[in-house]
């Protein structure tokens, strides 16, 4: 075992931990920033490469279209925050070594920023160099700091914690096989979101397993709408090889493309304009009254685009441009005909992004907690029940940098928590215990009936009795986890990752279900078949999860503070 200490632990080597990290080391902090992959690497390292820019003329419009999108459950002043300090983010992308699309005269102008379904105007900056591009300015950005000690290949599976007072963390290091006990005076989760609970149902990343939900719900913090979980709409169907994996979103659907059923008819008109949460459900809602393709899709025909002024742009974007990596994807799965839109794709959507998480202020302080803070995916609040396009990234900029600034505000007259050593010994002995354990079930297999139920009961289309029937694959799943069997190997232990990232999705699953099951309404990603209006009088309210004593998972609701806009 490895001892360490710093001022700022930063879980999470993505856009968000990268950005507090940097923030907080320029200020003097020592920092620690540790990753389960590379630095820069997460949901950043594939982003499709777009990103909200936040005109200052303007950022009341914005405002209103994150809130407007979000289905009026976004917390409204993280949104202003962000909606007014938008312009920001675009400093920071280029400070990180982020390349942006600008004008012949190397202005940002309406020529080159793109109208994504929802936003009301053109807003969204490209990103030509899309995520490896960014990726890599985000991990060089932290090379160049010296105060910034980075550990790659490492999970950390505790947080090192009493009664909410947090003072570190332990991890796990498969790349040497040791186990690191980290003293910290702040702590952030930047760990991302949770998509790969739906695999193969979505176009995530494997490290977003949602293990910060499950650390900060440990922690004592709030959780609040765990059940907004955002699909994509246009993925691929088939074959399995490639399913699930994004191949456009609503705006690339162009002037002239429309969403037909396996009947032909146009089931959603102006498909391009449209927010994911809209476009994704007229698929699900489809597919659920039979009107899907053999694949379980619903038919997206671009055709008409390729003859249309305007949609002549998208088609070059696929065929040369920014999505030219979707359009390899659909020959390899559609065929060239496809490819070249001369045939329609099957699509039905994906699990993207989980618009509930974490409760923070403004500052990225996890309430319920002392020393700790959180920005990123692993935060809910902003985006409400639907996320526009483009907008993750401008926000963990934004709220990356304030985390790391605030923390480093409170370091000096910080002292190191009192770490309960008997509560460190319990943590790694337990670990210690897991390597070598002689069980009847491999990890890996109670990780796939866990995505399997998640998909199939807590998936796009939900109601009451999947939603129980999901609860009780859980329970089943935890109990066959007391009897999971581990090789001896101590690096690159994969038996073993997996089972620490399953313990920490069984109460991510559990709680996207108990919120699901509670919100009886649609809206934004949420769809109820059994409660299908969206309900302003009961339902303006989050739902705000948190853990007993006894470890159980409580639901609570919270009226909405509609501060500033209200619902017509
Ligand atoms: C295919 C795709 C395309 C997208 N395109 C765009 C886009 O163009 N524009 C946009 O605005 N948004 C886009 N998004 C959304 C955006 O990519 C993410 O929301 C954003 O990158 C999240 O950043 P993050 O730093 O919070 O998390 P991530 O970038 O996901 O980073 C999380 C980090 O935490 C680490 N981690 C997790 N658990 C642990 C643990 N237990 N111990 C240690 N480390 C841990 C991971 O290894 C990873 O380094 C896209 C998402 C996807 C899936």
């Amino acid at each position: 075992m490895i001892e360490k200490s710093c001022d700022f632990l930063c879980i999470g080597g993505g856009g968000a931990g990268v950005t507090a990290a940097i923030k907080a080391s320029e200020k003097g902090a020592e920092v620690i920033l540790l990753s389960k992959d590379h630095i820069g690497y997460g949901n950043t390292r594939i982003i499709g490469g777009i990103m909200a820019y936040g005109d200052p003329n303007t950022w009341e419009d914005f405002f209103r279209d994150i809130i407007t999108g979000g289905d009026y459950l976004n917390n409204q002043e993280l949104c202003r925050i962000l909606a007014k300090e938008a312009r920001d983010a675009t400093i920071l992308l280029e400070q990180f070594g982020g390349a942006i699309k600008r004008d012949s005269k190397g202005k940002i102008s309406s020529d080159v920023l793109l109208q994504v379904g929802g936003h009301t105007s053109p807003r969204s900056l490209i990103l030509p160099s899309t995520g490896p591009g960014l990726g890599q300015g985000l991990s060089s950005g932290v090379t160049r700091m010296e105060n910034i000690e980075t550990l790659e290949k490492t999970i950390v599976f505790d947080l090192l914690q009493e009664d909410g007072k947090v003072g570190g963390a332990v991890a796990y290091q498969f790349s040497t096989g040791e186990i690191i006990v980290i003293k910290a005076k702040k702590i952030l989760l930047a760990t991302g979101g949770g998509g790969w609970l739906y695999y193969p149902h979505t176009d995530t990343s494997q490290v977003s397993t949602g293990d910060g939900f499950a650390l900060a719900l440990n922690a004592g913090a709030e959780l609040i709408d765990m059940e907004l979980v955002q699909y994509i709409p246009f993925a691929i169907t088939h074959p399995s090889g490639v399913m699930g994996i994004v191949i456009g979103e609503p705006f690339t659907a162009g002037p002239a493309g429309i969403l037909k059923n396996v009947h032909g008819k146009d089931i959603l008109p102006g498909v391009s304009t449209k927010t994911r949460a809209q476009v994704s459900n007229a698929i699900i809602m489809e597919v659920e009254k039979g009107n899907g393709t053999k694949y379980g899709g619903c038919l997206l025909d671009l055709k008409a685009n390729k003859d249309h002024p305007q949609g002549k742009f998208i088609y070059q974007a696929y065929t040369q441009g920014m999505f030219k990596s979707f359009t390899d994807l659909i020959k390899t799965a559609y065929g060239e005909k496809a490819a070249d839109w001369e045939e329609s794709w099957d699509v039905y959507p994906s699990a993207h992004y989980f618009m509930g998480g974490v409760r923070i202020n403004q500052w990225g302080e996890v309430k319920g907690t002392e020393n700790l803070f959180a920005c990123g995916e692993v935060t809910g609040g902003v985006h409400g029940a639907n996320r526009l396009g483009s907008v993750s990234l401008t926000e963990l900029f934004i709220f990356g940098k304030r985390a790391g600034e605030k923390a480093v505000t409170e370091i000096d007259n910080a002292n190191h928590s009192e770490i309960n050593k008997t509560l460190v010994n319990s943590q790694v002995a337990n670990l210690k215990s897991m390597i070598g354990q002689k069980g009847k079930y491999r990890p890996i297999e109670l990780k796939r009936e866990l995505q399997k139920a998640m998909w199939e009961k807590v998936g796009p289309a939900r109601e009451e009795k999947r939603l129980k029937e999901g609860l009780e694959i859980f329970s089943s799943i935890e109990e066959k986890f007391k009897d999971i069997t581990i090789p001896e190997a101590i690096k690159y232990n994969t038996d073993l990752i997996d089972a620490l990232e399953l313990k920490l999705m069984i109460p991510v699953a559990r709680s996207v279900a108990i919120s699901a099951l509670m919100r009886k309404e649609s809206r934004g990603s949420h769809i109820r078949l059994d409660y299908p209006e969206r309900d302003d009088r009961s339902w303006l309210k989050n739902i705000v999860l948190k853990k007993n004593e006894s470890g159980d998972i409580l639901a609570d609701t919270r009226s909405v503070e509609l501060t500033y806009l209200h619902p017509e």
